[in-house]
């Protein structure tokens, strides 16, 4: 694996493979890298001549500082993974390549109606600007073919899609499924930082939202919200929301029609670590 510090030279050798018409696959993380992490990079590594990963702990996105601070670092481990999983690249830079004091790096304008009201976007403001602003630069700087993202972080892959097609539209998003642990916690950098007890408890989070899905479409929506929160709550989890929102749109339902895709979203509080979680029904 080839690892790249700095964007000019990551630009430069990725211009070269391209005129060999290779096809590049690119897996945007943060790091401190899981199963979930590795699913993308082996989808890509089945999907494309090449593959490409990313690792860069945004601080854009970050709209509560501390969480920064605290989030999960694990270069040595990570390379190993990423090695053993038959990533080609390695893009490590540092925040200068990204944010370089001479050059502008805009937040792309693009139209997101309730993806930038809901849910995260409500809780967490500011976070999908940064992110939107540095998959567009990664984007700029790496030009892969296909962009692949993970279910989990559900709303992020949906506003992403609209990225790419407002400024990148020859760039395919591939959305893959979310990695589990055996318990149905899904997998998260953030998991590490879960002692044995809160991971336990945690596990209310799946257990939640499964009893939502089995519930639908006959038993009422405000009564199968009611009843997901007191499973977590009994777990002792702080829930921040749990929602029922049109898969596509993420505008959220109070009654379900015939044919609806739907989105089943939450974010909770395990003492002071966040988690988030969703499932697709049906
Ligand atoms: P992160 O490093 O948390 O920014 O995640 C990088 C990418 O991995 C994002 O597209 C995530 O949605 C994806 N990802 C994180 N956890 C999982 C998981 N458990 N299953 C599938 N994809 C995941």
């Amino acid at each position: 694996m080839i690892i790249f510090k700095r964007s000019d030279d990551c630009a430069a050798y990725l211009a070269r493979i391209r005129k060999n018409n290779h096809t590049l696959g690119f897996v945007p993380t943060m790091g401190a890298l899981h199963k979930g992490h590795l699913a993308l990079v082996n989808s890509s590594t089945k999907e494309n001549d090449l593959t490409i990963c990313s690792i860069f702990v945004n601080p854009t996105q970050f709209n509560n500082p501390d969480d920064l601070k605290k989030y999960p670092i694990a270069i040595e481990q990570d390379i190993n993974l990423l090695e053993k999983a038959g990533c080609d690249i390695l893009f490590l830079p540092a925040k200068h390549e990204i944010y370089p004091k001479s050059k502008k790096i805009s937040v792309p304008q693009v139209t997101l109606h309730y993806l930038a009201t809901e849910m995260e976007a409500a809780k967490r403001p500011g976070h999908f600007d940064g992110v939107m602003q540095v998959v567009h630069r990664l984007l700029q700087i790496i030009q892969p073919d296909k962009l692949y993202m993970g279910q989990k972080d559900y709303q992020q892959q949906l506003i992403i899609s609209k990225l790419l097609k407002a400024y990148h539209p020859d760039i395919i998003l591939c959305t893959i499924p979310t990695v589990r642990e055996q318990s149905g916690l899904a997998m998260s950098s953030r998991n590490k930082r879960l002692s044995t007890t809160q991971r336990k408890r945690s596990n209310s989070i799946y257990r939640a939202l499964q009893y939502i899905s089995k519930g639908l479409p006959s038993i009422e929506i405000d009564k199968l919200l009611k009843e997901g929160k007191d499973i977590m709550e009994s777990e002792g989890l702080k829930v921040e929301y749990l929602e029922i929102a049109d898969a596509e749109t993420l505008s959220l339902l109070t009654r379900i029609s015939n044919g609806d895709r739907i989105v089943i979203c939450t974010a909770a509080y395990v003492d002071d670590i966040r988690l988030i979680d969703n499932i697709l029904w049906p």
